[in-house]
């Protein structure tokens, strides 16, 4: 199975990509996952922070070549999930046309509650798990594999409001696209992260 999971930042998507691997045994591809494992110093891992840290999303051919080159990897094989690509037109249509997605997930989510979402977030530095700091008390470690807690560099109140504004123009085009090609399904994703699993895997059993 091939999916693709749109929606802005903090929607959900990553939370939902961790169970649904493991449920139907594909891998969750994070681009921007990918981009942070980067070595700092590297060119790549430069070239990414100068745009990460406006909330600006990387130029297209970088992200296009380091996802066709992950997705040729052979545990892709039998499917994938794809979390934070595509993220524009241009990335879209490369994709389709090359490789190919058989659903796309849009995660619904007002902008206000994304803005508390985002800024209250905690993330595991190991296994990516997110957390917010309304309801984690005085933990520092993750309670699933005791990584250490960080606050990413671009969960900051200023880069998210871009994120959320280049979100709107530049990737939420993207649920037209999908509905045009005829693949979309829209979730309510303000709903909690077990309501929208269930309703995930009743799509997916579905298809
Ligand atoms: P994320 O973890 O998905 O919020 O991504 C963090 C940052 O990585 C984004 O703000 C972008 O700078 C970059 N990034 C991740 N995925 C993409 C993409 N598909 N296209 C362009 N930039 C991306």
């Amino acid at each position: 199975m091939r999916i693709v999971l749109l929606g802005a930042p903090g929607a959900g998507k990553g939370s939902q990509a961790k169970s649904l691997s493991e449920r139907y045994n594909v891998p969750h591809i994070s681009t921007g996952d990918i981009f942070r494992a980067l070595k700092p110093d590297s060119e790549l891992g430069q070239l990414f922070a100068q745009y990460a840290s406006k909330g600006q999303l990387v130029p297209d051919e970088v992200v296009l070549r380091i996802v066709k080159e992950r997705l040729d990897q052979d545990d892709c094989k039998n499917g994938f999930i794809l979390d934070g690509f595509p993220r524009t037109i241009p990335q879209a249509e490369a994709f389709e046309r090359e490789i190919g997605s058989d659903v796309a997930l849009n995660f619904d989510v007002d902008n206000s509650i994304l803005m508390d979402r985002l800024t209250g977030r905690w993330t595991c530095k190991e296994c990516g798990v997110p957390y917010h700091k309304s309801t984690m008390g005085d933990i520092t470690k993750c309670t699933r594999c005791g990584g250490e807690l960080y606050q990413r560099k671009d969960d900051t109140a200023e880069t998210v409001a871009n994120r959320l504004k280049v979100y709107d123009e530049q990737t939420k085009p993207l649920i037209d696209f999908y509905a045009k090609q005829g693949t979309l399904k829209n979730l309510d994703a303000a709903k909690s992260i077990s309501e929208v699993y269930e309703k995930i895997v009743q799509i997916l059993d579905n298809l």
